[in-house]
């Protein structure tokens, strides 16, 4: 089978790999759709045998340059190993994967939380174990989730990663009681949050420093929108809500500038949640934070279960998940496909098998 391999600077390869046969416990699943997440940068992006903060922190125990990308990965259960039951998968199944593994036994594990695994730093698939930007994928059977019928593979790649960390943030948030949240970046993650925010009953006002972005927002549902290129945020904030700011924010794009204007946008006793991965961020607490009230919390992805009630929300929501992809891509165009994501600029890709 190939698979898409990230040689270091800015390249990309397509390198052919032996086809993963499945040992006890494990499933082979036949890719359809594999997602680009914007965290794919950090990792396409390294520099070639350096260790950069990327690589000491995705824990590389193999050779990066060898390591299959791709970490939304939604298909077809091809083959199953000895041990797995058929609660777990069946061959033929639509499935998505939660992309991560730990030691299974700890209590983040066992609740669904692997990423955060007490005992062992977890798997992330493509990003520490191969991936899923190839034709076929080794996963352990507990990693597997059933992809709804309602849904196109592409869509449930998005749930993977993008789509549902937005929503496993505005889960915590709490926007079912409506309000108005503010949603930081419109790229795939807060395009994603602000088509959630809006099926959860909360007014959106959608902020990018880029215009197509923000039609693609008003597209997704925003009431409002703010270039903080154009317009001070916190000041826009204010004046669409009376003069008291946001009662929630999501922030998704990582900007230092955007960070401190979501807290500085918030009402008194507002809510901010933060999953855009950037610099270090200093922030007033006394002011921003102890005297107004406010609180703010980090988000990281989702668990399993969240990730499959997270594809029964866009279900019964008639979310347009695959409204968020621009570009349909072959393992064959990696290397364009990437060249156009490094620019940050167009809306989600995915390859399709
Ligand atoms: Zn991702
Ligand atoms: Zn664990």
């Amino acid at each position: 089978m190939l698979g898409i391999v990230f040689p270091g600077d800015r390249e990309t390869a397509l390198v052919t790999f032996p086809d993963p046969t499945p040992g006890p416990g494990e499933v082979i699943v036949e890719m359809k759709a594999s997602g680009m997440c914007g965290s794919d940068l950090h990792l396409y992006r390294q520099p070639k045998g350096g260790t950069s903060v990327s690589a000491a922190m995705s824990k590389n125990t193999e050779d990066p340059a060898t390591l299959i990308r791709g970490h939304e990965p939604c298909g077809i259960v091809a083959a199953v190993g000895a041990g797995v039951s058929e609660r777990l998968a069946r061959v033929g199944q639509r499935v998505m994967v939660h992309h991560y593994w730990g030691c299974a036994v700890c209590g983040e594990c066992r609740t669904g939380w692997t990423q955060l695994c007490e005992n062992e730093a977890p798997k992330m698939y493509g990003t520490n174990a191969h991936g899923s930007h190839a034709h076929y994928f080794k996963v352990p059977a507990q990693t597997i989730l059933p992809l709804p019928d309602e849904l196109s593979f592409e869509a449930g790649a998005a749930i993977g990663c993008g789509s549902g960390t937005s929503y496993g943030a505005l889960k915590r948030l709490r926007m079912d009681g409506g309000g108005t949240i503010a949603v930081f970046g419109q790229g795939p993650v807060g395009l994603a949050g602000t088509q959630f925010a809006k099926a959860m009953g909360a007014r959106v006002i959608a902020l990018d420093i880029s215009d197509e972005r923000l039609a693609m927002a008003k597209k997704f549902g925003a009431d409002e929108i703010i270039n903080p290129a154009k317009d001070d945020a916190v000041s826009a904030l204010k004046d669409l809500t009376h003069g008291r700011g946001t009662d929630a924010a999501l922030e998704t794009s990582g900007a230092v500038s955007a960070r401190l204007e979501a807290i500085k946008g918030l009402k008194r006793w507002g809510t901010g949640a933060f999953v855009g991965i950037g610099a270090p961020t200093p922030i007033d607490i006394n002011l921003d934070m102890i005297l107004r009230q406010v609180t703010i919390f980090g988000s990281v992805t989702f668990s399993a279960p969240w990730q499959e009630e997270c594809a029964r929300f866009a279900v019964d929501h008639k979310i347009d998940v695959d409204g968020i992809f621009t570009h349909r891509w072959a393992l064959e165009q990696a290397d364009e496909a990437y060249k156009l994501l490094d620019q940050q600029a167009c809306g989600k890709g995915v390859f399709v098998m």
